[in-house]
C-alpha cells in the first residue's frame, strides 16, 4: 500500500501557530521618578538625563545642534539647569500632587499637607517653593530665599550626598548649609543628613571610634585555684652582652638569656639566667626552678622559634622542646607542654606582661646601678631583685576603701608575709590567704 506524503503546509489537521506579542507601555507606565533609582550620583543622573532630553529634543527638531559635546558651555550649563529642574518637578509631581493642584487652582492645601506651614508657591518654571517672608527682597536673585521643596527620597538622598562631598564630608550642620544655601529645602533634612553621614564609609574612617574586641574566656588553668606556680606561663627573653674573663681562648660567650616563668594563677614571677640557647641550659633552669617552687603541672608558652625544632638546621640558638632531652624531663616529671597557636603573641599576655615589665625595670636598674660592665654575677642579682619587685605588684585593682588598706601581690600568695619588698611583716593566716586567692581570682576575671 503506498502512503503519499502530504506537505505540511497543505495538511488541514495541522493547526498553525500564530504567536502574538503586545508591549502595553501606555496604560502603566513606569513613573520616571523610578527610574531616578538607577542612579547613584546626583551628577550622573543629571548629565545622563540632560543628554537624553538633547538626543529627543534633536529627534523632534526643536533643537539644530545634534551632537551634546558639541555645544558650546553656557548652553550645556543652561541644560543642565533646565535638567535639575525637570528632575525636581518630576519628584514634586509625584510627592505633591494635591498642592500643586489646590495651587494652581487657587484652593487652600490640603489639612494634612505637609508643606502648608511652608507658604509654598509656584515659581516661573513650574518648581514648588518656600513662599516665606522675605518676598521683597527677590531682586538680589538669593536662591535660599526661596529653596525649592525636595521631598525625602532617592533624589533628596543624591543631593545630600552631593553636597556632602562638596564640603568634604564635614558634618551635620554644614552639609545642611551647603543644600539650603544653594536653594534646596529637604523636608526631614536633618534626619535624613544624619543618617547618610553615619553610613557614608569616608566619615566612618576619619572619625569613627575603632571597635574593640570582645576578649574570649579565661582558660581553665588560669581560674584555678591552687598551689602557686602549678600552671605555668614561660618564654624566653634577651640577651644582655656580659663581660666574661677566660685565662685561654678569649671570651667565648658573652651573651645571657632569661627564662621567665609566671604562674597563671597568682601571677608571680620567677626569673632564671641562662648562658646558653639550648635544650640542656634548659633544663638546667627548668631544674633550678623546679627544686625552688615544686612540681609543675602544665607549661604554656608561644610557638615561637625559641621553642620549635628545625632551627637546628637553620643553626639558630634555640631551645628544642620537641628534643627528646626536654621531652623526656617533662614526661618524668610528668609535666604537660602546651604550645598557643603559631603567631598568635596576643593569646600569651599573661607572660609578655610580665616580660615587658621585667624589661622596663631591668632597663632602670642598667641605667642607675651598673657601671660600665655587666658581669653574669651582676646579671643574676639584678633579676633576683626584677622578681622580687614584680612580685610585689598589685595584683587587683587599689581599694579606695580606708577599712581595707591590704595590697594583694604575688609575694603575699607565695610566702604569706605582708609588708615592703624584701621586709618582714605580719604574718597572715592561711584563711586571709585563701580568702585573698580567691578574691584575686574574682578580680582577674575583670581585669585580664
Ligand atoms: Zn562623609
Amino acid at each position: 500500500m503506498d502512503y503519499p506524503l502530504i506537505n505540511p503546509d497543505d495538511d488541514k489537521d495541522i493547526r498553525p501557530e500564530v504567536s502574538v506579542f503586545k508591549a502595553d507601555l501606555l496604560s502603566n507606565p513606569t513613573p520616571i521618578e523610578d527610574r531616578f533609582t538607577k542612579f547613584s550620583t546626583w551628577d550622573s543622573l543629571v548629565s545622563a538625563l540632560s543628554i537624553l532630553r538633547h538626543v529627543s529634543a534633536s529627534y523632534r527638531g526643536s533643537i539644530d545642534c545634534t551632537s551634546w559635546h558639541l555645544c558650546n558651555k553656557t548652553k550645556c550649563e543652561s541644560a543642565l539647569k533646565d535638567t535639575e529642574d525637570f528632575i525636581l518637578r518630576c519628584v514634586q509631581a509625584q510627592a505633591f500632587r494635591g498642592e500643586l493642584e489646590a495651587i494652581k487652582g487657587k484652593c487652600d492645601l490640603p489639612k494634612d499637607s505637609r508643606i502648608q506651614h511652608l507658604s509654598p508657591y509656584i515659581d516661573n518654571v513650574g518648581l514648588l517653593r518656600i513662599g516665606g517672608r522675605l518676598n521683597n527682597l527677590k531682586s538680589t536673585g538669593l536662591a535660599s530665599l526661596n529653596p525649592v521643596i525636595v521631598p525625602r527620597g532617592h533624589v533628596a538622598t543624591l543631593l545630600v550626598r552631593f553636597f556632602h562631598n562638596k564640603v568634604f564630608h564635614q558634618g551635620r550642620t554644614i552639609t545642611e548649609g551647603a543644600v539650603r544655601s544653594h536653594g534646596f529645602w529637604i523636608l526631614g533634612g536633618k534626619r535624613l543628613i544624619s543618617s547618610i553621614i553615619y553610613a557614608c564609609v569616608v566619615c566612618r574612617k576619619l572619625r569613627r571610634r575603632p571597635q574593640e574586641q570582645k576578649m574570649a574566656d579565661l582558660p581553665v588553668d588560669r581560674l584555678t585555684p591552687g598551689p602557686p606556680f602549678s600552671s605555668v606561663g614561660l618564654d624566653v627573653f634577651g640577651p644582655w652582652p656580659v663581660l666574661t674573663r677566660k685565662t685561654r681562648g678569649g671570651s667565648a660567650q658573652s651573651k645571657r638569656w632569661a627564662v621567665l616563668v609566671t604562674c597563671l594563677t597568682t601571677r608571680a614571677v620567677h626569673i632564671e639566667v641562662i648562658e646558653d640557647m639550648s635544650s640542656s641550659c634548659f633544663i638546667n633552669a627548668l631544674r633550678r626552678f623546679v627544686a625552688l617552687h615544686g612540681p609543675v603541672k602544665l607549661i604554656r608558652s608561644d610557638k615561637g622559634t625559641n621553642f620549635i625544632g628545625a632551627v637546628n638546621d637553620l643553626h639558630v640558638n634555640a631551645i628544642n622542646v620537641e628534643d627528646n632531652e626536654v621531652q623526656t624531663y617533662l614526661k618524668n616529671n610528668r609535666a604537660t607542654w602546651l604550645f598557643n597557636a603559631p603567631h598568635a603573641s596576643h593569646m600569651g599576655g599573661v607572660w609578655e606582661r610580665a616580660i615587658g615589665s621585667a624589661r622596663r625595670i631591668l632597663d632602670s636598674m642598667l641605667l642607675q646601678e651598673v657601671p660600665k660592665e655587666l658581669t653574669h654575677e651582676v646579671l643574676v642579682t639584678l633579676m633576683a631583685e626584677v622578681c622580687a619587685i614584680l612580685n610585689s605588684r598589685p595584683i587587683t585593682a587599689l581599694d579606695a576603701d580606708p577599712s581595707s588598706p591590704m595590697v594583694l601581690s604575688p609575694n603575699i600568695l607565695l610566702t604569706q608575709k605582708q609588708g615592703e619588698i624584701g621586709t618582714f611583716s605580719d604574718h597572715l593566716s592561711i584563711k586571709d590567704m585563701y580568702s585573698a586567692s580567691w578574691k584575686h581570682v574574682q578580680v582577674l576575671s575583670d581585669m585580664f
